[in-house]
């Protein structure tokens, strides 16, 4: 079938104004988040319902022409490039926008993959409960690129990752076969995981169209702080104290180093720096009380977990693993603290070039794979500089750095450098027992990462799927498997 036909049966079924060729109304859709990879796709096509979806994904596989899944277009590893050529169709989702219903006895939620992640957190709280996946991208990004990456963010040391919060899927395969697996169940051992093999898969296996999701409790107080401390090793005992004290309810450890709070008062000067001065090791702390004990309001006005909060840092502080330590006392000072966390990605991306790597180690091992960074760093770019953050609960460091701060080299010489430091980040990490990718997905980005990497039999099983679900590599081509 010649592409223009396609076109028009794809239009024909769905709509002309949602079949989108000309290149001012593809563009929104084109240039994804990180602006490093801008697409030319062959049409953005906005079915409306699975059926639709089913149908499209058909056709395209009738005529053999790729499909690449689009949601909020967020994610940092350019997972929804569609390539330069104008031969792929980029399939948005965002028309398949509904919340098919919520359980609240069974504290679940059952959604399409277009709805916008706020829209998630709105709906779970108007019933007093939430949907705890959360981070800065939250207002664009949607539930079926959460589920395709498997999203972090700053609540996993509690809730786990997206995977964690789902029980059921809906999916679109490779040939237009929609599959039911919208188990609403805590149990169901009925062979092979199917649904965790598309959760992270990135549309390279098929297209999410709706999905069951856990709802949780909604915290009645929450107990936050701004933490200085002389150490990550410092930090990672404070955490396992707290974790102990309330019943593990621990919902954010996020570590924000000098250099990253430095350069976050010079961009918003407005922002007070919690200590007065940017300090070594900071960390944002929050504790989230679901138990009506600790939610209690005293006779003199304060609430049980933040007393409890109080009283461990004090103890701390005076042992010398705090330094110092400020608790919000309402929530514009608990929504101030969250800004300057949740600025990362706007610091990180002010400097080109720059390499974002987004590694994991375990918990234990944050500290030393940062200091023998410190002593790699210098010997490959000297004049290099760190922007770091990390979800330290979950030992995930954003280790960003701006390598030609001062202009001095050229493109080529800093692609080098570059391609050089990822290698050594890469290997720091996995010495460790860590990841080179911890929360973003492969996409393009890291498929060399990939390569070098990951478990050679890992691999080649990763490779048997997908040949077996899409044998003519129409969902996603060149997106998580390195070329072979
Ligand atoms: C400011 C900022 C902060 C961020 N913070 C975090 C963070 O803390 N933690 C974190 O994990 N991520 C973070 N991200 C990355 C990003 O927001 C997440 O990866 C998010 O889950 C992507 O969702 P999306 O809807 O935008 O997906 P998209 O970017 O549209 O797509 C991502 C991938 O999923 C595929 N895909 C999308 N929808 C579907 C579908 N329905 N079926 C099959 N495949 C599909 C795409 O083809 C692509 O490969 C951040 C991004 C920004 C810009």
């Amino acid at each position: 079938m010649h592409t223009a036909q396609l076109l028009q049966h794809i239009s024909d079924l769905i709509g002309a104004k949602h079949v989108l060729t000309h290149a001012e109304a593809r563009q929104r859709y084109e240039e994804d988040a990180t602006h490093q990879y801008q697409s030319t796709a062959l049409a953005v096509v906005r079915p409306a319902s699975t059926a639709e979806v089913a149908t499209v994904v058909k056709l395209a596989h009738a005529a053999k022409v790729p499909i690449v899944p689009v949601g909020g277009n967020t994610g940092l590893s350019g997972g929804t490039w569609a390539g330069s050529s104008g031969q792929q169709i980029m399939l948005s989702l965002e028309r398949m926008n509904q919340i098919r219903a919520i359980k609240t006895d069974s504290r679940m939620i059952i959604a399409e993959a277009g709805v916008v992640l706020d829209t998630l957190h709105q709906a779970a709280a108007a019933h007093d409960l939430i949907f705890p996946l959360i981070f800065g991208a939250r207002g664009s990004c949607m539930l079926g690129g959460n589920l395709s990456t498997n999203a972090g963010g700053s609540n996993v040391v509690r809730y786990g990752n997206t995977r964690e919060l789902c029980l059921g899927l809906e999916v679109v395969l490779a040939d237009g076969q929609i599959m039911n697996l919208m188990s609403e169940l805590r149990k169901d051992n009925t062979g092979y995981a199917l649904k965790d093999l598309f959760i992270g898969a990135e549309g390279t296996l098929g297209i999410i169209t709706a999905a069951v999701m856990k709802l949780h409790p909604k915290p009645q107080a929450y107990a936050t702080a701004m933490v200085s401390l002389p150490d990550v090793n410092s930090a990672l005992h404070l955490l396992n104290h707290l974790q102990e004290l309330s019943n593990n309810a621990v919902e954010a450890f996020e570590y924000m180093p000098h250099n990253y709070t430095r350069r976050l008062l010079e961009r918003f000067p407005a922002m007070q720096a919690p200590f007065g001065e940017p300090v070594e090791v900071s960390v944002l702390l929050e504790i989230g009380a679901t138990s009506a004990r600790d939610a209690t309001v005293n006779a003199d006005g304060s609430i049980t977990i933040m007393n409890t909060l109080e009283q461990a840092l004090g103890e701390y502080l005076a042992s010398g693993l705090v330094l110092d330590a400020v608790i919000a006392k309402n929530e514009t000072q608990r929504r101030a603290m969250w800004e300057q966390r949740e600025a990362a990605y706007e610091i990180a991306v002010m400097r080109e070039p720059r390499l974002l790597a987004d590694v994991s180690v375990p918990l234990d091992c944050v500290q030393s794979f940062l200091e023998q960074m410190q002593v790699h760093l210098p010997n490959i770019v000297p004049e290099a500089e760190t922007v770091n953050v990390a979800h330290l609960g979950d030992g995930n460091v954003h280790y960003t750095v701006w390598l030609d701060p001062n202009g001095i080299r050229s493109a080529a010489q800093n692609k080098q450098l570059k391609d050089e430091l990822i290698t050594v980040v890469e290997a720091t990490a996995q010495a460790l027992g860590g990841s080179f990718s911890a929360e973003h997905g492969i996409g393009v980005y890291k498929k060399d990462s990939m390569a070098r990497r990951k478990d050679p039999v890992a691999l080649s099983v990763m490779r048997s799927i997908k040949q077996a679900l899409d044998p003519l590599n129409l969902m996603n081509p060149g997106k998580v498997l390195p070329d072979a």
